[in-house]
């Protein structure tokens, strides 16, 4: 902690000024008595976080000052979410306790503060990180605005990261990344979203981020021009309308530019829909959607329509709230251009989500679309069997981007997350149906209960009190409600099987005259299981069989074994398959790397296969628990998975030794040419020109079109870099991409 400073007078300024800007972001309308309590929390918290500092050096004040700028501002929350974040930090960091918030701002805004100082309190480090995200998620059911403040306190701490060291940033943005950011698109909050993967993006792949910044920056003038030869016709003919709009391009983020460049294997330059044309039209609610087909047809009679892109999301409102017309239209110079029409109400509902949905909520007399939602969380909750990891991946499931529509033969429609099943249909319904579903009819034609469901599909399901689910099930389904009511279906079996195997188990062990309570948890560890009832239903199925029971000592009633009978994986292992053909290159010396500021050698790492590891790459180590340290990239597929589920894991690797070594990587090679001649140069300029080996490599492709895979033996980034730029520049090579691992 930076040494306690005295307030000075810049100090005060610097609060006051916070606090004035606070007040004027409010967008809600506040009464005298609210403007007391933000006045009365806000002195509060001055008082209670006096001393402390952040770890930049300004004053601490400052940071719940900004996040409930940010609830109000940002996220259109009113005076409670307003006083709790101004008091979100005071119980856990400064003398003022739960007890005096309640007695000054009654139980609604104590309880919240309770809620945030809980998730921060329970915070071990020590612990799957998976349990601190249930308790995150739990609170969503009970008042949403713990969650939204949480997120106002997340994205301030994002965008503040600097003073942290690297480690710490990379953790807290594969927890972002992995919970944060799913969690604010389905709560509506776009913005908060797009800046989440923005801000992880910046800390994950920093050169990645820099460089389409710069090449953004570099096109800007050239953009407008063509965002205003492509706006001006479309204005003469908005303004016959004679209603109040606002028309604007608006650049794309810089992390989905870059999904972008690596879903579609293409450079920069090459991508045109680096923004969207947004048309926004004031009117009253009963003119939206007449007024926004009607500038819809207006957009499509100055420029060509692409039909299959036109998405209506006002005739039916994605489940997160989002309404708005899309479409694409073929503008100047014949790119595409993606138009986007909705009304204030609407852009409000798609900027700020949750909170402006609740503002419009009475107005509308619909099925309230997060009701249902928070309903299907109740659900994954209620089940106590299920641990925190369990239950984060079947959240995670819930938060899905896009929606399927289908139809119940009674013509209800149902909004199902994209990929799901016909089982998971049959779940929707109730959960009777998806225990005792026999057959399902699409269309009035059968079809597998895996099927995929399509939008406008209609549905069938037929039951039989006789069916019930299998293992089997799992695989077929993808919503997290079918997921955790099947899991718990297949737990209720299994209790069954157990109870029967461990009567056998009694009686075994009465003949020994020995305890089942005592000796079950150790004779379950000598197989190898998780717990008893595992052992209990195994010995009922006969994979285990009583009988081998030989080798054991009795100690005090208690039964000992020497060695355990066989090994069963504790924990997922997440590191990849190791790859068939051994690395050829040269074995690295346990010098480069130092790991937590140590010298690598002492924890005996190695480099994962799952991302292939360069010198110069950032990394990080991961401690496995049957495999070792790995050396992993912070971009590797796994990292984010690895970083939130068992941070504690997670260690700071840093490359501490230039002296030469080897290490694979692997690159996707396209283009345009026949085979052979592409072959040759690509081997000629790396073998022969920059004297670098290749691995393997191989091609496929037709019609003149290829793409070959090739994995060189690099010695560090630069080289690697440089031989990405001296393929690139081969005649009929049009795309080289680093990639993390090939599938040989
Ligand atoms: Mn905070």
């Amino acid at each position: 902690m930076p040494p306690v400073a005295q307030d000075t007078i810049d100090d005060r300024k610097l609060i006051q000024s916070a606090y004035r800007k606070l007040l004027k972001s409010i967008k809600v309308n506040i009464d005298e008595t609210d403007r007391k309590n933000i006045r009365k929390a806000y002195e509060i918290a001055v008082e209670a976080h006096h001393e402390q500092r952040r770890k930049s050096g300004e004053p601490y004040i400052l940071h719940p000052i900004e996040v409930a700028r940010i609830c109000a501002e940002e996220i259109g929350l009113g005076p409670t979410a307003i006083v709790a974040a101004l008091l979100h930090d005071v119980v856990e960091d400064t003398s003022v306790t739960l007890v005096d918030i309640r007695e000054r701002f009654g139980d609604k805004i104590a309880n919240i503060v309770d809620g945030l100082t809980k998730l921060k309190r329970d915070f071990n480090p020590n612990t799957a990180q998976a349990e601190n995200f249930k308790k995150v998620l739990s609170t969503l059911v009970y008042d949403v605005r713990v969650v939204l403040i949480k997120m106002a306190d997340r994205v301030h701490n994002m965008r503040t990261i600097g003073a942290m060291p690297k480690h710490k940033q990379l953790r807290i943005a594969a927890e972002t990344s992995y919970i944060y950011a799913p969690l604010a698109h389905r709560l509506g909050l776009y913005n908060l979203k797009t800046e989440f993967q923005d801000l992880c993006m910046k800390i994950t792949e920093r050169d990645q981020y820099d460089e389409i910044a710069r090449k953004l920056q570099d096109t800007k003038r050239q953009r407008n021009a063509y965002i205003n030869e492509f706006i001006d016709p479309l204005r003469e003919k908005l303004d016959e309308l004679k209603i109040k709009y606002r028309i604007h391009g608006r650049p794309k983020s810089i992390s989905s530019i870059y999904n972008k460049i690596k879903k579609k294997n293409v450079p920069f330059e090459e991508i045109y829909d680096l923004f969207a044309v947004r048309i926004i039209v004031d009117v009253a609610r009963e003119k939206e959607k007449p007024i926004c087909w009607q500038v819809y047809s207006i957009v499509t009679d100055v420029h060509t329509p692409i039909p299959e892109r036109l998405k209506d999301w006002i005739t039916t409102p994605k489940s997160n709230g989002y309404e708005s017309l899309h479409t694409t239209v073929i503008g100047p110079k014949g790119r595409y251009v993606e138009v986007q029409i909705r009304s204030e109400r609407m852009d409000e509902i798609a900027e700020r989500g949750f909170a402006a949905h609740w503002k419009y909520k009475e107005i509308k007399n619909q099925q309230d679309l997060y009701d249902a939602w928070l309903d299907n969380i109740r659900d994954l909750m209620e089940d106590v069997d299920k641990d925190a990891l369990e239950f984060v991946t079947d959240f995670k499931s819930n938060l899905f981007n896009e929606e399927v529509f289908v139809y119940t033969p009674k013509g209800d429609m149902k909004i199902l997350p994209k990929g799901a099943t016909a089982l998971d249909f049959a779940f929707s319904i109730h959960t009777d149906v998806g225990y005792h579903c026999t057959a399902i009819k699409v269309n009035n034609r059968l079809v597998p209960m895996g099927y995929e469901l399509e939008n406008g599909d209609q549905v069938q399901v037929t039951t039989s009190k006789n069916q019930k689910p299998n293992e089997d099930w799992l695989k077929m389904v993808v919503t997290g409600r079918a997921k955790s009511k099947i899991k718990s279906a297949l737990r209720e079996d299994l209790r069954k099987l157990a109870d029967m195997g461990k009567e056998m188990l009694e009686r075994k062990l009465s003949h020994l005259k020995l305890d089942l309570d005592i000796n079950a948890d150790n004779i379950a560890k000598h197989y190898g299981f998780k717990n008893r009832m595992d052992l209990f239903a195994s010995i009922y199925n006969g994979y285990i069989n009583l009988s081998d029971l030989r080798e054991y000592r009795i100690e005090h009633g208690r039964i000992m074994f020497d060695s355990p009978k066989s090994k069963i994986q504790e924990e997922p292992v997440i590191e990849a398959p190791a790859p068939k053909r051994p690395r050829k290159a040269k074995a690295v010396s346990k010098n480069l790397i130092t790991i937590n500021g140590e010298p690598g050698e002492q924890y005996d790492y190695s480099f994962a296969s799952c991302c292939n590891p360069v010198m110069g790459d950032d990394i990080f180590a991961f401690v496995g628990t049957n495999t070792g340290v790995k050396i992993h990239r912070t971009a590797c597929p796994n990292a984010e998975n690895m970083m939130t589920n068992f941070g504690y894991r997670t260690l700071n690797a840093e490359w501490s030794n230039q002296t030469s070594s080897e290490f694979i990587a692997n690159l996707v090679i396209t283009g345009i040419d026949d085979g052979p001649g592409v072959i040759e140069r690509v081997t000629g300029e790396i073998s022969s020109k920059l004297g670098m080996n290749i691995r393997s490599f191989s091609m496929a492709g037709d019609e003149g079109y290829y793409e070959g895979k090739i994995s060189l033996i690099v010695a560090n980034t630069n080289q690697l870099n440089l031989a990405i730029r001296a393929l690139k520049s081969l005649k009929g090579v049009s795309t080289v991409t680093r990639i993390d691992q090939t599938d040989e």
